[in-house]
């Protein structure tokens, strides 16, 4: 509506000017060299509106043929920003497929097309560690750690190769860096675990995991370091916030306790603990180191009537009067000890003593539950695959018991 309105403007002003121009009076006259012309003014409008035009038409082709180069430039770019698109859209699969020679090619192919963009870089150092070019992948991850957006992605990539030469004073520094330019990430956090397990720095291990098991078995560990009962009574309560009754931490804290002039209050530690999670270690923390097997095999009694009738609690009994000679009273729990809980060999290794037979082996063990080995002693780290926190006691073959 407004188009047409403006059209009929315009052929309205125009049509007013043709107008006016028709009747301008007089004549122009133009002369060149020995040639006088002479035409009416209205004329001579006209000519001189078709000698604008004609410069218009020729100025507007030259630039034309001028800008050609400029065209065909933008054009190739395009082209070559479309090939270079697919290269690394095609290497990208490649790496997600593990065909590292298809993923080298097409890295150099967007490199071709695109040239150092921080993609292209990205994607010749993932080819090169997918083909165990370390030193190639290092170069690129280092190219990439300088610039501003991608630099987290070049540090992870270099402390993974430092991991993978087993340079671990490089992979620290790599690991600082990469915390630097994306505080908080979780790979990288895991990355630092893995660093101070194997440095045995277990206080700083403790800050770098959330899962409950592995902090309660790193507090254990850290309390183990600590240099004084009292850092190390600290670290075995942050072990019993992530697992109450863990009868490590408790058995620790015991100790700490007791390193503290508190004996009584390692006792109370113990005995409570006992009414969850009666255990060995829990067992051997609630003697005083000097009793005699008679004086323990009396305070045992204390301690398994906090849990009265539990095959811990009977073992416990059983295990104590044995150590004292109390034979009657040995067999008498050893049996219950068998009535009462799973046969993993521990009662029955009583009454073998007692017999005078041949003694059966225990069975109860702690078990890793990530690699399935099984060793005597506890250790925040599994002996065989190094997790921290998978070892629960139990015996092998049978469930699992809860610690
Ligand atoms: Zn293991």
């Amino acid at each position: 509506m407004l188009t047409a309105a403006k059209f009929l403007l315009l052929a309205a002003v125009l049509l007013a000017l043709a107008w006016w121009i028709g009747g301008l009076p007089g004549d122009v006259t133009a002369h060149t060299g020995g040639y006088i012309i002479t035409t009416s003014t209205p004329a001579a409008l006209l000519l001189l509106f078709l000698i604008a035009l004609l410069f218009t038409i020729i100025l507007r082709v030259f630039g034309g043929i001028v800008r050609a180069p400029g065209h065909a430039a933008a054009w190739r770019r395009r082209k070559s920003a479309a090939a270079g698109e697919v290269a690394t859209q095609r290497g990208l699969v490649a790496l997600a497929a593990g065909d590292a020679a298809a993923a080298k090619a097409e890295a150099a192919r967007a490199h071709k097309y695109l040239g150092e963009t921080p993609l292209t870089v990205l994607l010749r150092a993932e080819a090169a560690r997918l083909a165990g070019d370390v030193a190639g992948a290092k170069a690129a991850f280092k190219t990439l750690a300088a610039h501003k957006e991608m630099r987290f992605l070049g540090h992870r990539g270099l402390l993974r190769a430092s991991l993978a030469e087993a340079d671990l004073a490089a992979a620290r520094t790599h690991a600082g860096n990469a915390e630097a330019a994306y505080p908080g990430a979780a790979w990288t956090r895991g990355k630092r675990l893995e660093l101070a397990l194997h440095d045995r720095q277990f206080a700083t291990a403790l800050g770098l995991t959330r899962e409950k098991h592995e902090v309660a078995a790193l507090a254990v560990a850290a309390a183990a370091q600590a240099t004084t009962p009292r850092e190390a009574l600290r670290f075995t309560q942050m072990a019993a916030k992530a697992v109450p009754d863990f009868p490590p931490a408790v058995a620790a804290a015991a100790q700490a306790l007791r390193a503290l002039d508190k004996p009584r209050a390692a006792r109370k530690a113990v005995l409570a603990a006992w009414r969850t999670t009666p255990h060995p270690l829990l067992a051997a923390a609630w003697f005083t180191p000097e009793a005699t097997p008679l004086e323990r095999a009396q305070d045992a009694v204390m301690l398994a009537a906090a849990n009265p009738g539990h095959a811990e609690s009977e073992i416990l009994l059983a295990s104590t009067a044995l150590a004292a000679g109390l034979t009657a009273e040995a067999r008498r729990h050893a049996e219950a000890a068998l009535a009462a809980g799973p046969d993993d060999g521990r009662a029955r290794g009583v009454l073998d003593a007692l017999e005078d037979r041949p003694v059966t082996p225990p069975r109860t063990a702690w078990l890793c539950s990530s690699c399935q080995h099984a060793t005597a002693e506890w250790a925040a780290l599994c002996p065989a695959c190094g997790k921290p926190g998978t070892l629960r006691w139990g015996t092998p073959g049978t469930a699992l018991a809860g610690h």
